[in-house]
C-alpha cells in the first residue's frame, strides 16, 4: 500500500477518535476547489462549464483556511479547476501543511515543473497529478496533444526535487483492462501511486457517452485486477475500496466523508453532485438532506462508485470489521465468482436539475457586489 505508514496511522486516530466522541457523521477530507478555472478543457469534466464572471472568481488565502479550520478533516485535497492557476496557491499549501493537514494538490501538471519551486518537500504534501492512461489515451481524454509528456516530465521533476507525486486515474468507457493494466505497470515503472476511479456521469460534462455503468465498473476492474496478481502496483486506496470496485462489496456512499467548498460556499450535498449551498459547514452538515441521496435513493447517483463517494464508507467498514480489510489485503480482490447483490434503483426519486439556478444566483451576487464596489470607489474617489 503506498499510504505512507505515519499518513495511515494519523488517519486512522482520527477516525477512531470520532467513533469514540460518538459522531455519527464525520469528514474524511476536505475537497477544497479554490477555483474553477482551468488550462484544459478535459471532455468528461463537469467542473469548469461555468461563465467567465465565475470562472474568474477565486477563493481568498483566508477562506480557505477558514474552511479547513471549520471541517476539521485531516486531509484536505485541492482539485478545481487548476488549482497552480491559483496566484496565491502556495500560501494556501503553505497554511495547511502548517495545521499538519495532508494535502493532496490535484494538477494536470501543465504548469507543475514552472511552479515547484513555490513549494517545500512535506511529508504532509503530495502532487496528485491527472494520468487518466498512457500517452494516446491521455492526450485523447484531455483533448490536446502532448499533455500526457508534460505530464509524465513534470512528476519526474517534482521527484528528483524530493516531493511525493502520485497519480490521480479517471476511468471512462472503452478502456480495455489490458490497456489499463499497462499503464498501471508504467506508474509502477515511474514509481508512483495511484488514485483510481470510475468517471462520474456528470450532467454537464461535453462527452455524455463514455461514463461507465456500475456493471461494466465491476466487469472492468475484475479484469484488471485479475491481470495485476503478482504485480506491485501501488494504489492509493484502502484494500475495501479496491474490493467495492471490483463488486464484492454492497456498500452506500458517505457524501459527507468528502465535503466541498468553492466559491458558491459548501456544496450540497458531495463533490460530485452541486444542488446549493450554504455558507457554513455546520450548515452542510446539519441541513443536508442526506438520506435523500445515494444509488437507489437519487437518479443522478445511480452509477456513482466513484472514490470520494465510497472511499469513507470503505475506511467505516474497515473500522468496523478489520479482519475482512486483513483478509482483502493479505490475498488480493476477488475477481471470480458471484458479485455482492445490486442495490435496486426502483425506488429512486428523478433527478432534479437546478445547476442553472444556481448560477444565476451566484452571477446576480458577483453583479451585485461589483456595482457596489464601484460606488463606493467613486465615493471614495470624490
Ligand atoms: S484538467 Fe481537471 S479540471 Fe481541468 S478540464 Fe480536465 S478534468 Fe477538468
Ligand atoms: S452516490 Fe453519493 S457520492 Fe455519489 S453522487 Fe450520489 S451522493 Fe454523491
Amino acid at each position: 500500500m503506498a499510504i505512507p505508514f505515519f499518513k495511515e496511522m494519523r488517519i486512522g486516530g482520527y477516525i477512531l477518535k470520532q467513533k469514540l466522541l460518538g459522531r455519527k457523521r464525520y469528514p474524511l477530507v476536505l475537497m477544497l476547489e479554490p477555483l474553477f478555472r482551468c488550462n484544459l478543457a478535459c471532455a468528461g469534466c463537469g467542473k469548469i462549464d461555468y461563465p467567465d464572471a465565475i470562472l474568474n472568481r477565486r477563493m481568498s488565502v483566508e477562506e480557505c483556511l477558514q474552511a479547513a479550520d471549520e471541517c476539521g478533516a485531516p486531509m484536505v485535497a485541492i482539485p478545481g479547476g487548476e488549482p497552480l492557476i491559483h496566484r496565491e496557491i502556495d500560501q494556501i499549501v503553505k497554511g495547511l501543511v502548517a495545521r499538519k493537514k495532508f494535502v493532496s494538490l490535484c494538477t494536470n501538471a501543465l504548469l507543475l515543473e514552472k511552479k515547484l519551486h513555490l513549494f517545500e518537500p512535506s511529508p504532509y504534501l503530495f502532487f496528485s497529478v491527472h494520468l487518466d492512461g498512457l500517452k494516446e489515451h491521455h492526450d485523447k481524454s484531455v483533448c490536446q496533444t502532448g499533455v500526457f509528456d508534460k505530464a509524465v516530465a513534470a512528476i519526474k521533476a517534482a521527484k528528483a526535487k524530493g516531493f511525493a507525486v502520485n497519480v490521480n486515474c479517471t476511468v471512462f468507457d472503452g478502456y480495455t483492462a489490458e490497456e489499463l493494466a499497462n499503464f498501471l505497470d508504467f506508474t509502477e515503472e515511474l514509481g508512483v501511486g495511484v488514485s483510481i476511479s470510475p468517471g462520474f456521469s456528470y450532467e454537464r460534462a461535453p462527452d455524455q457517452e463514455h461514463f461507465l455503468n456500475r456493471k461494466k465498473t465491476k466487469e472492468l476492474f475484475r479484469r484488471v485486477f485479475a491481470l495485476g496478481k503478482g504485480k506491485k502496483w501501488s494504489f492509493m486506496h484502502s484494500s475495501l475500496f479496491l474490493d467495492f470496485l471490483a463488486g464484492n462489496q454492497s456498500y452506500h456512499c458517505t457524501p459527507w466523508g468528502m465535503p466541498t467548498r468553492n466559491i458558491f460556499g459548501w456544496q450540497k450535498p458531495c463533490y460530485l453532485l452541486g444542488e446549493g449551498s450554504v455558507a457554513t459547514f455546520k450548515e452542510l452538515m446539519e441541513t443536508t438532506d442526506w438520506d435523500s441521496y445515494g444509488t437507489g435513493k437519487y437518479e443522478k447517483c445511480a452509477d456513482c462508485m466513484a472514490h470520494c463517494g465510497y472511499e469513507a464508507t470503505a475506511a467505516n467498514a474497515a473500522i468496523a470489521n478489520p479482519l475482512n480489510a486483513l483478509r482483502v489485503s493479505l490475498r488480493g480482490v476477488k475477481t471470480e465468482g458471484e458479485m455482492a447483490p445490486e442495490i435496486p434503483l426502483d425506488q429512486q426519486r428523478p433527478a432534479q436539475y437546478v445547476h442553472s439556478e444556481i448560477v444565476q444566483s451566484r452571477l446576480s451576487e458577483i453583479r451585485k457586489a461589483e456595482a457596489e464596489a464601484k460606488v463606493q470607489k467613486s465615493a471614495t474617489a470624490a
